[in-house]
């Protein structure tokens, strides 16, 4: 059927998630999907059980805007424990439909037709998109090689009276990288006497390796003090499904986030914030998180230390990049449809979280993942 075209597009440039698209890929070839991010093990069998138990105890009306009171509070004493900064759970935590959700109510509630938002590529790939709707313009900086390190100075020279945000993500999706307490403090003084907001995109706060710390934004005042800290329930406790997430910031920059925040969605699936909060307050559950994660990381290196892919360290989050450039000449994105068609391996491609498409003939594996999908996946890459 012929349809009339009444939409002028808002995002010409933008087409189907890549993770869609890669898991997509990897289930009609049948292939081992190492691609989107998300475990192929359950969560704790306890979260499901909670949630059964507050949906049975009659937990199934809207929860207040801002989110269940016992999980905003427990929230604040996690933060206050790790990170040493007290934020009010009245005023200052709210709940989210995931950490998508929290990423776009702050950048809509900042944004404005012309504003200028840096942001570090590799990004992920929701941050654009979103600043784009908004009427901004992204300003993208490149991470250096090798390490996927910020130049500071090229901050410094690309920050103007347009500037209006910075987005910074540590442990970074998809290089696997964090920023050190240099780079924090670096951040601190580009941002100093600006009115500049930072979103601090945080999902992978607790997939950070061999007992580094987390450098989070609520660490340093000066920072915490004009930032949005994002982080997702989906990546800590093995439930990307459940797609629930908080946003962490000062009264003042909170107020206009719930302002969009309860247009939007208004407020999240009650069960699961009771079930979440009760959860939390074993601190086992998130802490150990590293270690787990590190195991799994250690054991996929380990299988495939005699493949011919070259190994970018990891120092955080559940991606592992591979370089194939003693392989290949192809570029990623066809590279990483040809695994999936001849060796049934799916992974993502790094250009597409590059504007221009930059290929670096490096592909990104999830290993969140059983030993026996570690080991089998490790099998077809020695073989390459
Ligand atoms: N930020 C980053 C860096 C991510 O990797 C992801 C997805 N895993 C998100 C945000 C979105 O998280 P959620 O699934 O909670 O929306
Ligand atoms: N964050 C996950 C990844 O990087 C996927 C999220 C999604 O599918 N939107 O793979």
């Amino acid at each position: 059927m012929n349809y009339p075209n009444l939409i002028d597009s808002k995002l010409p440039n933008v087409g189907t998630t890549i993770f869609s698209v890669m898991s997509k890929l990897a289930a009609d070839h049948n292939a081992i999907n190492l691609s989107q991010g998300f475990p192929d093990f359950d969560c704790h069998e306890e979260l499901p059980a909670l949630v059964d138990k507050y949906m049975q105890a009659g937990r199934n009306q809207y929860a207040p805007m801002a989110g269940v009171p016992s999980l905003r509070e427990i929230l604040a004493e996690k933060t206050e424990s790790l990170y040493g900064a007290k934020y009010d759970p009245e005023l200052e935590i709210t709940i989210t439909a995931g950490a998508t959700q929290a990423i776009y109510t702050a950048i809509t509630a900042v944004i404005r037709e012309g504003d200028e938002v840096i942001i570090f590529e590799p990004a992920y790939d929701s941050y654009q998109p979103a600043i784009e709707l908004n009427g901004g313009k992204t300003v993208h900086l490149q991470l250096q090689a090798p390490g996927y390190t910020i130049d500071w100075e090229k901050v410094k020279q690309a920050i103007n009276q347009r500037t209006r945000m910075i987005i910074i993500n540590s442990p970074h999706n998809p290089t696997g990288t964090v920023l050190s307490a240099a780079d924090m403090l670096m951040l601190s003084e580009v941002t100093k006497g600006t009115d500049i907001v930072i979103i601090s995109d945080e999902v992978y706060e607790h997939i950070i390796f061999d007992d580094q710390p987390h450098h989070s934004v609520a660490r340093y005042r000066a920072l915490a003090e004009r930032s949005f800290i994002i982080s997702s329930f989906g990546k800590t406790f093995h439930a990307t499904g459940w797609k629930v997430g908080y946003c962490v910031a000062p009264a003042n920059l909170m107020d206009e986030f719930r302002k969009v925040h309860q247009f939007l969605v208004f407020s999240v699936n009650t069960p699961v914030q009771f079930a979440l909060a009760e959860f939390l307050s074993q601190k086992d559950h998130y802490l150990e998180l590293g270690r787990f994660y590190q195991k799994k990381r250690d054991y996929f290196i380990d299988l495939i230390k005699s493949a011919k892919f070259e190994l970018i360290p990891a120092a955080g989050t559940y991606f592992q990049l591979l370089s194939y450039k003693n392989l290949s000449r192809e570029k990623d994105t066809d590279y990483a449809l040809r695994l999936i068609k001849e060796f049934g391996i799916a992974s993502i491609p790094v250009s597409v979280f590059y504007r221009q498409q930059e290929d670096h003939s490096v592909l990104r594996f999830c290993f969140a993942k059983k030993e026996e999908t570690l080991e089998k996946a490790a099998a077809i890459l020695n073989k390459i």
